[in-house]
């Protein structure tokens, strides 16, 4: 890891674990943003072009692909397409902001690797019954969609152990200032601060 590699917060796990209301509590914090990803899926009504996806055509994400324009990539469910752009890195690199990650377990997997100073944060949900609930009352998807999630939920959680830290995402507002107390502690990696170390050493004649 250099001092100009931002820190990348990646956040992942099943799909209707929280991920996305806890990215939400992350990116209350200062110098935090939100990497946007590119996807093959078709927009949903309340999703405008470029806040939450660039919506791309199947080629030219496979175009992305073979050029190596992503840091990870993985189909979702079997069906889409869904990317992180290499050069999310470098726009929070050049904003000096904090990249937060929002993404599937395969991918999770992939930046982990590939960002060895990455924190990658597991989502959990407290139990089996508590996540269908939440996926029904969520109100997104048909009956077929809730058993392939839950069945994909389940593989997904045999992977806990790849992560830095896991959330287990009972009750909101603890688990809130969990995933903040985690975005604020990684900042004080002693690697992420060198540069402000030697600056203090030198202070003292160092
Ligand atoms: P994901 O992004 O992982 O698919 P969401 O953040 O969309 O999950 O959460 C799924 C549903 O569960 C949403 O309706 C959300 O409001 C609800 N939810 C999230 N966290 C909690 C919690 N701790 N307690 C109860 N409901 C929650
Ligand atoms: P949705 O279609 O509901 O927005 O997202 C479906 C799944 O794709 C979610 O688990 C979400 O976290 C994941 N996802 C979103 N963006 C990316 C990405 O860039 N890479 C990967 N691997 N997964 C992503």
């Amino acid at each position: 890891m250099s001092n100009s590699d931002p820190l990348v917060l990646i956040v992942s796990g099943p799909s209707g674990s929280g991920k996305s209301t806890l990215v939400q509590k992350i990116l209350e914090l200062p110098d935090t943003m939100l990497s946007v990803s590119c996807t093959t899926r078709p927009p949903r009504k309340t999703e405008s072009d470029r806040k939450w996806y660039n919506f791309i055509s199947e080629a030219d994400f496979q175009g992305m692909v073979k050029r190596g324009e992503f840091l990870e990539y993985a189909q979702v469910f079997g069906k889409n397409w869904y990317g992180t752009p290499r050069k999310a890195l470098d726009i929070a690199v050049a904003a000096k902001k904090d990249l937060v990650l929002e993404i599937d377990v395969q991918g999770a997997l992939q930046a982990k690797q590939k960002l060895s100073g990455s924190v990658a944060i597991f989502v959990m949900p407290p139990s089996c019954a508590d996540l269908e609930r939440r996926i029904r009352e969520r109100g997104q998807d048909s009956e077929d969609e809730i058993q392939r999630r839950l069945e994909r939920a389940r593989q997904e959680m045999l992977n806990y152990s790849s992560y830095d830290f896991a959330i287990i995402n009972d009750d909101l507002d603890r688990a809130g200032k969990e995933v903040q107390a985690i975005a604020l502690g990684s900042r004080c990696r002693v690697a992420r601060k060198e540069e402000r170390i030697r600056e203090i050493l030198k202070s003292f004649g160092g």
